[in-house]
C-alpha cells in the first residue's frame, strides 16, 4: 500500500488518497481546536494517543459486530481506513448532563439522564453544526431512513458496550459524537472515539479525562489522553 495525495484535511485529522481506491489513511494531528475554530493549540502528541484509543475501540466494536472503517494501524499517527462517503450528520449519545445539553436545558452538569438521550447535529462548520432532526435529515436528503435507523442502532450499542468497558476501568462515559458513512452501500462507523470527540470522567473523583481540559483551560491536557489510554490498555 503506498500513500498518494491529501484529499482533505480537518482540523484534527488529514485524510490521504492510497494506490488502493477503495481505502484511506487517516492521520492523526497534535492541532487542537474548540468552539468552533475560535480557539487554537496543540496539545502535545494528541495525534499519537487519540489514534491509540481510536484504534483500541475500533478493534473492540468490531469484535461485538459493529462494522468500522478501521483496517489497520500504520504508525503512530497513520490508521488505515476503508474510504467512506461521509453522512453530514453528527451522532451524539448522552448519559450524563454536560457541554451544550447542561446550557440548553439548564441542567447542572453531572445530572445522570433516565435514558440514554440521542441528537444529531449537522455537520458544518460554517453554521456551527446546528442541532437538527430526523425531519431536517429527510428533508435535506441527508441519509435514507433505513441508514438513520443504522446509525441510531449502532450509536446506541456503541453506548453500551463502551459504557460497560469503561466502567471497569474507573471511567464514566459522559456523553460521546459518532460519525457514520457508507462504503460499497453499507453503513460503518468512521472518524474517531477519543477524547477528542468523548467527555470521560474518573468515576470516584469526578476529574475530567477529555478536551474539556483544553476547552476550558484546566491544565494536564496531554497527561488525561495519556491515562485514558493507559486506563484502557492496562489489565
Ligand atoms: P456538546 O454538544 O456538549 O458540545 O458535545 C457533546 C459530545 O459530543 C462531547 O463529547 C463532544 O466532545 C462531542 N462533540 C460534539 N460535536 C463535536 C465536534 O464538532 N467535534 C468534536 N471533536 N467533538 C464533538
Amino acid at each position: 500500500m503506498e500513500i498518494r495525495t491529501q484529499m482533505y484535511e480537518g482540523k484534527a485529522k488529514q485524510v490521504l488518497a492510497t494506490d488502493q481506491p477503495d481505502q484511506v489513511v487517516v492521520r492523526f494531528k497534535d492541532a487542537a481546536t474548540a468552539f468552533d475554530g475560535k480557539k487554537k493549540g496543540t496539545i502535545a502528541n494528541k495525534g499519537v494517543y487519540n489514534l491509540k484509543i481510536s484504534a483500541f475501540f475500533f478493534r473492540m466494536l468490531e469484535k461485538e459486530g459493529i462494522p468500522t472503517h478501521y483496517i489497520e494501524t500504520l504508525s503512530d499517527r497513520d490508521l488505515l481506513a476503508r474510504k467512506l462517503d461521509i453522512v453530514p450528520v453528527e451522532v451524539v449519545v448522552r448519559n450524563i448532563a454536560a457541554g451544550s445539553l447542561a446550557k440548553r436545558l439548564g441542567l447542572e452538569e453531572g445530572v445522570p439522564m433516565a435514558i440514554p438521550i440521542l441528537e444529531f447535529y449537522y455537520k458544518d462548520d460554517a453554521l456551527g453544526d446546528p442541532m437538527i432532526n430526523h425531519y431536517h435529515i429527510r428533508a435535506m436528503n441527508m441519509a435514507s431512513d433505513e441508514v438513520v435507523a443504522e446509525m441510531e442502532q449502532y450509536a446506541l450499542q456503541v453506548n453500551d458496550i463502551l459504557t460497560r468497558f469503561l466502567q471497569t476501568k474507573h471511567i464514566q462515559l459522559v456523553d460521546f459524537k459518532l460519525e457514520f458513512g457508507l462504503h460499497q452501500g453499507k453503513v460503518y462507523l468512521g472518524d474517531e472515539i477519543s477524547p477528542d470527540t468523548c467527555r470521560f470522567w474518573d468515576t470516584e473523583t469526578r476529574e475530567k479525562m477529555d478536551k474539556d481540559r483544553f476547552r476550558r483551560d484546566l491544565g494536564k491536557v496531554e497527561e488525561a489522553y495519556a491515562e485514558v489510554l493507559k486506563r484502557i490498555e492496562g489489565e
